[in-house]
């Protein structure tokens, strides 16, 4: 896992979605009360496995030399609060941060929307780092909702997923998404897909599409 979640942080500089050491991916480690994360302030280049730290679901270190990254609360918050969620990405991804300093949510205008995230992406409220209250915003936005992405008002985006690796690819297309919408709406005003047609893309999507493969 310490791997895993290490090597999933260079996908984040692969797709362009964070600046100097902003950003962090954790994987709850399966069938433990336990969730491995990004050192705090250590670059990009330096990440290893050896210094991917450990921490419990009350954001504890458990294991590891660095302390772990300052969003940790926020990503325990979550794996406490939402047991399904096996991986939490956090990035201040340029597109999708300027929908959320607008604290506009980005309309389903895509079938690719549709498809990943069954709807609009929400926004979440203005929260400030230091206790649970990102923490409780993501969950309040995201438990019942499709989306696996929130945009964090004046902050930046949190996505979850299934996986580490899931999570990360939520993240990867949020800002797809929010880029096009964005240039879309420079041209004029997108046309909005109708619900039931949304509705059929997300199950097809969730359901049908891919490699079907045992989990
Ligand atoms: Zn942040």
């Amino acid at each position: 896992m310490r791997r895993t979640v290490c090597d999933l942080h260079a996908e984040l500089v692969r797709y362009n979605l964070v600046a100097w050491t902003a950003g962090n991916v954790s994987g709850r480690i399966p069938g433990e009360d336990l969730f491995v994360i990004k050192p705090s302030g250590v670059s990009y280049d330096e990440l290893t496995p050896e210094n991917m730290v450990v921490c419990d679901l009350d954001g504890n270190l458990v294991e590891g030399e660095h302390s772990p990254s300052s969003d940790t609360a926020a990503h325990a918050y979550v794996y406490r609060n939402m047991p399904e969620v096996g991986g939490v990405v956090h990035t201040h991804s340029t597109y999708a941060s300027a929908w959320a300093a607008r604290g506009e949510a980005i309309p389903c205008v895509l079938t690719a929307m549709a498809d990943e995230f069954g709807g609009e992406i929400p926004v979440g409220p203005f929260a400030l780092i230091g206790d649970d209250s990102i923490g409780q915003g993501i969950v309040e936005t995201l438990k019942g909702h499709r989306s696996k992405a929130v945009l964090m008002q004046n902050h930046g985006v949190f996505s979850i997923g299934t996986d580490a690796r899931d999570a990360v690819k939520a993240a990867v297309m949020c800002e797809d998404v929010a880029r096009t919408v964005h240039v879309a709406r420079q041209l004029g005003e997108p046309l909005p897909i109708p619900q039931d047609d949304i509705d059929r893309l997300y199950d097809r999507y969730q359901n049908v599409y891919g490699q079907r493969s045992p989990r």
